[in-house]
């Protein structure tokens, strides 16, 4: 079996693609330092706990498993945090990925799959974005990405670094099994904060900003399935095992919901009420995010059939019912 090291493999993302790795016959080694992920989400292949910046772990973990390639998504990635705290960001995401990027190189790993965001592109007047688009990142969580896709073009150049960049736009939804799901603390996304209002578990939802620039003044935003999204990654990876040249990708669908749109395809989903009130603008928001995925649908034949709203509300709805990992 090919082993591949999956950072973050605890997390949100990375463990659905610890799930779709092993389906695609490949074992995930997760290393994770469980700052943000829970061991109970390690399902699917071993566990090393470890943190990013601890060089001499990560060289244990490539000299034990010789993996094949990484993927990487460990990193902190809150916009709002990020504004408040950029140091941590900035350390964190970039620092870390470096190390892991030396540590890698050093151990002959050259096939790199990573998880950038659309908040690399900033703020462009509505435009559907698409990867040529310029990168204006409006916060340090997007600056710090784009500084990581720069490191990677480098180490490229210098010592033939192959990597498949995949830009995400909304992650959304979970594993329709309900193995793995979403479960941040403290919850900040749009979707898992609304499924939590819903059911009592906070007292409401907060729409930030509702004087955007848009049909009903609230942001827009394109969500793609968790499990589309992973499927990519499988497809990235195949890709450079073929030998093919490093590109980025855009992982989106050409369709954005506004927030107000987000909590109606709650209510009728869930069939109940969604309490929220309407607050002031967030710091760092873009008014619109919107990908096509032209690239990635015609060069790696991805194809994001899951992403409908209800099929993600539905899944991350399924999920919140489970009561997550805290039984
Ligand atoms: N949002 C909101 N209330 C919340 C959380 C998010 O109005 O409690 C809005 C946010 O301003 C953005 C959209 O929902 O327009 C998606 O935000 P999220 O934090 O889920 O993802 P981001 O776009 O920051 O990656």
């Amino acid at each position: 079996m090919t082993n591949i090291l999956v950072t973050g493999g605890a997390g949100y993302i990375g463990s659905h693609a610890c799930k779709a790795l092993k389906q695609a016959g490949y074992t995930p080694v997760t290393y994770d330092n469980l700052v943000t992920g829970w061991e109970d989400a390690v399902k699917f292949g071993p566990f090393e706990r470890g943190d990013l910046s601890d060089r001499a772990r990560l060289d244990e973990v490539f000299a034990k498993y010789k993996p094949a390639a990484v993927m990487h998504f460990a990193a902190l990635s809150q916009v709002g945090e990020a504004m408040s705290e950029p140091g941590r960001y900035w350390r964190n995401n970039v620092c870390g990925s470096l190390t892991l990027i030396e540590a890698a190189c050093a151990a002959g790993c050259l096939n790199f799959v990573f998880s950038s965001t659309c908040a690399t592109y900033g703020e462009h007047d509505n435009v559907v974005l698409d990867e040529n688009t310029p990168q204006e990142p409006l916060n340090a969580y997007g600056a710090s990405k784009r500084a990581v896709e720069n490191i990677l073009r480098d180490f490229g150049a210098a010592y033939g670094l192959n990597a498949v960049i995949f830009r995400y736009f909304n992650v959304a939804g979970a594993d329709p099994e309900a193995e793995v799901g979403e479960h941040h603390r403290p919850e900040t996304h749009l979707i898992p904060v609304m499924l939590e209002a819903i059911d009592g578990k906070r007292p409401a939802l907060t729409i930030y900003g509702t004087d955007y620039d848009t049909p009903d003044g609230t942001c827009i935003r394109d969500y793609v399935h968790v499990c589309d999204l992973v499927d990519a990654h499988v497809l990235g990876l195949k890709w450079l095992e073929e030998g093919k040249e490093s590109r980025v990708f855009n992982l989106g669908t050409g369709s954005g919901f506004s927030v107000r749109e987000v909590i109606d395809a709650s209510r009728a989903v869930t069939n109940r009420e969604v309490p929220y009130s309407e607050g002031p603008r967030r710091g760092g928001d873009a008014t619109k995010l919107v990908s096509g995925s032209v690239r990635a649908e015609k060069e790696l034949g991805w194809s994001p059939d899951r992403s409908k709203m209800d099929q993600m509300i539905a899944d991350a709805w399924r999920w919140h019912q489970t009561g997550h990992y805290e039984k």
